[in-house]
């Protein structure tokens, strides 16, 4: 049986290490989120952090638009957070309805306040090796390896997703820790002939039970990233039950990553207030 990798709990640590920073800060840091639309997981989603960043000691503001705003008034709005000394992080609230342009409106924010690190600047220099802030699901997933002391260095990482908020900016980090790095998706052939000899299998998808028991070899490391709901239960990627029996280290869900994401952006929110401090 496999050691849990309880999220909860090194999200807790996190969280009263920054809240005893903060403590010492001539001001609180501040985090807006920006959401659009009525997206029901977003709301918990928005909620989670709000609780978080005002138990930490953090200013949190919501700015909520409904699906039928103009895009250039949201951008407005954005560009006036930009200037607000008061506001050391924003992020925008995804997924967006449809019709907006995602990119667009996380390109708008400003460079030292874009505290998930997903505007295209911020991407760049994550590849290039000089990120201003790490996107805060992949950095939790680091974080908690690194937090139960899991040597990445030299090991085989199979991460099955490539997305630009999971996948593709994860594989840049342990390509950072040295590890060997394979990245699968929905057009992979042969998924199981990429995991059955990984040494870590990191899975953000979407798909309930997408990795099995058969998939993985015994002591593997196995990271979901996955959030689904399945008979009103929230489940993630991996088909626990048996993983488990085979894995060293696994993640439960819920309990697991989600926990790391928002400790993740409290972090990226306290040093950008430190960095404007700095100026
Ligand atoms: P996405 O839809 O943008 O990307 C999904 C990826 O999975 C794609 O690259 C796709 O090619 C791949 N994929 C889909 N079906 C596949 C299959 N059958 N075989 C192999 N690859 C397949 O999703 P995302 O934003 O990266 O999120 C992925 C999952 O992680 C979702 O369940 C989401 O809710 C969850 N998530 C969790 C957190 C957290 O904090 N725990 C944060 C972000 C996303």
């Amino acid at each position: 049986m496999s050691n849990i990798l309880d999220g909860r709990k090194i999200s807790k640590e996190i969280k009263n290490e920054l809240a005893e920073e903060i403590k010492n800060f001539a001001k609180k840091p501040r985090l807006v989120v920006v959401s659009v639309g009525e997206d029901p997981a977003s709301k918990i989603y928005v909620g989670m952090k709000e609780k978080s960043a005002l138990k930490v000691g953090m200013d949190f503001g919501h700015l909520a638009f409904s699906e039928d705003t103009d895009e250039e008034e949201i951008i407005k709005s954005i560009e006036c957070l930009n200037e607000d000394n008061n506001v050391n992080g924003i992020i925008i609230q995804l997924p967006l309805p449809k019709h907006f342009h995602e990119q667009k409106l996380l390109n708008t924010v400003l460079e030292t306040k874009d505290v998930d690190g997903l505007s295209e600047c911020n991407m760049g220099r994550l590849f290039n090796g000089k990120p201003n802030f790490i996107p805060c699901t992949p950095f939790g997933v680091i974080t908690l390896l690194n937090r139960y002391n899991i040597n990445i260095k030299g090991k085989t990482v199979t991460i099955i997703g490539r997305s630009k908020l999971v996948g593709k900016p994860l594989a840049t980090l342990f390509l950072k820790e040295n590890a060997t790095v394979t990245i699968c998706h929905s057009k992979t052939d042969d998924l199981k002939k990429h995991t059955q000899d990984a040494d870590i299998v990191v899975v953000a998808t979407g798909k309930p039970n997408l990795l099995n028991g058969d998939m993985v070899k015994e002591g593997v490391i196995v990271i979901d990233v996955g959030i689904n709901r399945v008979d009103n239960k929230i489940v993630g990627d991996v088909n626990f039950d048996e993983v488990s029996k085979k894995a060293s280290f696994i993640t439960p869900v819920p309990g697991g990553v989600g926990p790391l994401t928002v400790a993740m952006l409290l972090h990226n929110t306290v040093e950008a207030y430190k960095k404007i401090q700095e100026i």
